[in-house]
């Protein structure tokens, strides 16, 4: 169970005013906010330990160098990874994308396939549009349907030998759907392609259990799961990131380095090249440290609530429609309301206190397909409540009258 009074105490954030109106926060699909525990742990890092990592052998760089691989092993344990060396810091799930995209180039053929879908982000179209520029492979694309899910059909049907790897989403962004990934991964396997599941939004909601995914490769952002922005995590299994190159050169990430030859470090740190995010990287800990406590199961069925209320309430809206209706969905509604641009719409209610998030969300093709410019997106989180709703309705109710 949800104790939400207890927990809202924990975001100093949601306790202000914008506008002049009590501060309803819908766009946590963009980003989450922080608890105080993560607020603390930031500071407490910075008066305490602040050292690099990884190199010196005085006391302050040991203390960082082991909050920094208590992480690791924190969120090795929480993907259930089987070694800690396959959790690998990144900046967020886009450099973990480019950081895999780019290590395919190696990989590749004039003719082999990479598959994405119609539903990826941004982040997760592009590094592949790069990598098949690069090697002559071809993108080819998963469609989706009305309802915003995948066409599997189209799947089994675009699934070949020649298809190497598959790259998409858990949840997607903008309309919430929660893909069939186990089955994606099981036939991709069956055709030999590796598979990268892009879990930006996943991971917010439900906790990902990479070995009875069986995926190869899983990527996710710190800061939509509570925790600082500028740290990411990427998943890749272990043979996976013995066969990919290094995607950075610098310090930390090599074994030898001579004129003639470099070697490279073992991972993990072949692929952590630089100074990293070190504070980003301990928080990113507690952060999911603090999920935890409160239970990923008591968050979805919370969310779930919010989900079901919402929708109910927003569909009694004249002309309001809701893209994305499957029935395996995260606390994601993506709406318009008939006659007016979306813009406008998040424009009015901003200045009642809420924010909610205008635009194509980074997923163009899903526009495309809907043929619209954008929609409005509420996302909810854990820590948000149904008065809240009520308030967030009553204000797109007084939008569409104001703009109608
Ligand atoms: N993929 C998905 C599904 C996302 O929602 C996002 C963030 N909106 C990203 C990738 C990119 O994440 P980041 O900007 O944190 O790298």
């Amino acid at each position: 169970m949800i104790d939400i009074q207890k927990i809202r105490a924990d975001f100093p954030i949601l306790n202000q005013k914008v506008n002049g109106k009590q501060l309803v926060y819908f766009d946590n699909g963009a980003t989450a906010q922080k608890p105080q525990v993560v607020i603390d742990a930031i500071s407490r890092y910075y008066s305490e330990i602040n050292s690099n990592i990884h190199r010196g052998v005085h006391t302050l760089s040991q203390l960082a160098t082991d909050a920094y691989e208590a992480s690791r092993n924190t969120i090795q344990k929480h993907i259930n990874a089987k070694h800690n060396h396959e959790v690998i810091f990144t900046s967020g799930t886009t450099f973990g994308i480019n950081l895999v995209a780019n290590g395919f180039t190696a990989l590749l053929n004039e003719g082999d396939e990479v598959m994405v879908s119609n539903l990826e982000h941004h982040s997760n179209i592009v590094p592949w549009q790069f990598l098949c520029e690069k090697t002559g492979a071809k993108l080819v694309v998963i469609p989706m349907n009305e309802k915003g899910e995948l066409v599997m059909a189209e799947f089994d049907r675009l699934l070949s030998s020649k298809t190497k790897i598959v790259a998409v989403n858990h949840i997607s962004n903008a309309l919430g759907t929660i893909n069939p990934i186990k089955e994606i991964i099981e036939k991709a396997h069956g055709v030999g392609a590796a598979v990268l599941i892009d879990g930006a939004q996943a991971t917010p909601h439900l906790k990902p259990d990479v070995q009875v995914l069986d995926c190869d490769f899983y990527v996710f952002s710190g800061h939509k799961v509570c925790g600082p922005t500028g740290v990411g995590i990427l998943y890749g299994k272990e043979e996976w990131l013995h066969k990919l190159p290094p995607y950075q050169g610098g310090g930390e990430m090599i074994a030898e380095v001579t004129f003639e030859k470099t070697t490279y470090a073992d991972l993990p740190h072949k692929f952590e090249a630089g100074t990293p995010n070190i504070v980003g990287g301990i928080v990113l800990g507690t952060a999911i440290d603090y999920l935890n406590e409160i239970g990923f199961d008591n968050i979805a069925a919370y969310e779930q609530e919010l989900l079901d209320y919402a929708t109910e309430k927003l569909l009694q809206i004249e002309g309001l429609r809701i893209y994305g209706t499957s029935e395996n969905k995260a606390s994601v509604i993506s709406f318009n309301i008939e006659g007016i641009h979306p813009y406008d719409i998040g424009t009015i209610i901003d200045k009642l206190g809420i924010a909610v998030r205008t635009g194509h969300h980074c997923a163009q093709p899903i526009m495309q397909y809907f043929n619209i410019p954008g929609t409005i997106r509420a996302s909810f989180a854990f820590y948000n409540t149904k008065e809240e709703i009520d308030i967030f309705v009553e204000a797109v109710k007084k939008a569409q009258m104001m703009l109608t």
